[in-house]
């Protein structure tokens, strides 16, 4: 059933993969492809080394590319290489071209844009998030060409735009414009999240809901504290009753990792230039992951009674807004084929029982179980995405490599 015959042999042809390996993400880091949120020029020269790249292996490579006036070409690439397979249906493997920026350049102990190889570890911006999924798909791909097996399902390799920021121009734009490409018969695989042990299948994610909150007081001179109304002392009780949100919304559900809720203060934005000025303005962020149990109305009606009672307290005004709130689509299911395919695939070359979970963070799966695609999140993930000196572990892409080869050949 999920069997796949000619594996010992995909998987030798693999392991003489690595200095191949290593040249493509060499290519992949060397063409920055930030996106133009991130003040970025896209993934255009990114995709164009990835088409020709991808057609020279014999891939029938379209793009169906968005619309966006911010990039020099005035589109944002959204690849689909197809090798078909005796039957229409396929296995598809997403993964994402734009990198997040390097951020502090004095963090990195090498060029983030130069991949640097210290014996097995390769570094540099993208290596894992997402060349991991680019690299490893496309090998696993090339393994089952040059072993001339021809699979069963048709293989889809999509390669998107515009992850980091949203996918408005990545798969959003896929799913609203050409929505025909995806058949909820097909296995969805999102190498973009895991665990080191390569034995996280991510299935569901929590709903995401960040708060922008505005504290209105009243300058003043620091000297004179009783002509103004302070702001940040205000906003700094407000952060410490809102803890009281985790003991609201305390369900525990061991699916997920974490298993409860979360409710984290994160960006607060700059206010007064000089220390002998009280602040009349405060605005802070809270990013919140609640479990679906919640509806999150629910947790803005609380976050509004809370910080309603600390204003009145301090004497602001305090006003709560969603800047993004998205309630948590289902989950695909545990028995779902892509599930059980991936299961079998780790534990033939990890010999690791691999378990379906939930997890806080958002992925572009999301996009997929809205529409009733069942999406599976899944790689052997070192945790360096969107850090300095990122890297990635040859052996991992390797196996991952093999991972995937192994699902596509299955029967
Ligand atoms: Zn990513």
């Amino acid at each position: 059933m999920t069997h796949c015959r000619d594996f010992a042999k995909l998987k030798e042809i693999i392991a003489g993969y690595r200095p191949a390996m290593i040249d493509l993400q060499r290519e992949l880091v060397r063409r920055n492809a930030v996106g133009p949120e991130n003040k970025g020029p896209g993934e255009a020269e990114k995709a164009a080394f990835l088409v020709e790249a991808l057609t020279r292996l014999g891939l029938q490579v379209t793009d169906y590319p968005a619309p966006d006036d911010r990039v020099a070409g005035g589109q944002r690439p959204n690849l689909i290489a197809l090798l078909p397979g005796r039957r229409p249906e396929k296995v598809w493997v997403l993964s994402h071209l734009d990198v997040v920026p390097v951020g502090d350049k004095n963090l990195w102990h090498t060029d983030p844009f130069t991949l640097h190889v210290d014996g097995d570890l390769l570094y540099g911006r993208g290596v894992e998030d997402d060349h991991h999924g680019i690299v490893a798909s496309i090998f696993a791909v090339r393994a089952l060409i040059e072993a001339g097996i021809k699979p069963n399902r048709t293989i889809g390799l999509a390669l998107v735009s515009d992850e980091e920021t949203g996918s408005q121009k990545g798969l959003a734009y896929l799913l609203t414009h050409y929505r025909e490409l995806f058949s909820p018969r097909d296995l969805i695989i999102v190498p973009d999240a895991g665990n080191p042990e390569g034995t996280l299948i991510e299935i569901a994610e929590k709903s995401m809901l960040w708060l922008r909150l505005e504290v209105q007081g009243k300058q003043c001179h620091a000297s004179r504290p009783d002509l103004g109304v302070n702001t940040l002392r205000a906003s700094a009780q407000a952060i410490v009753a809102l803890d009281e949100l985790a003991a609201k919304f305390n369900a525990v559900d061991p699916f997920f990792d974490p298993p409860h809720s979360t409710f984290e203060p994160t960006k607060i934005e700059a206010n007064v230039d000089n220390i002998n000025t009280i602040p009349g303005l405060g605005v802070f962020y809270l990013d919140c992951r609640v479990l679906p149990v919640y509806d999150l109305a629910q947790v803005i009606a609380k976050v509004q009674e809370i910080t309603g009672e600390v204003a009145q307290r301090w004497g602001v005004t305090m006003t709560v807004q969603a800047v993004q709130a998205v309630q948590a689509p289902p989950a695909t299911p545990a028995e779902a084929p892509v599930v059980k395919a991936l299961e079998e695939a780790i534990q033939a070359v990890y010999q690791r029982q691999a378990q379906p979970r939930g997890i806080g963070g958002g992925t572009v799966a999301a996009f997929f179980r809205r529409l009733g695609l069942p999406a599976a999140v899944w790689m052997t993930d070192a945790h360096t995405a969107h850090q300095p000196n990122e890297y990635v572990n040859i052996n991992a892409l390797i196996g991952d490599c093999q991972v995937l080869a192994h699902v596509f050949c299955q029967d």
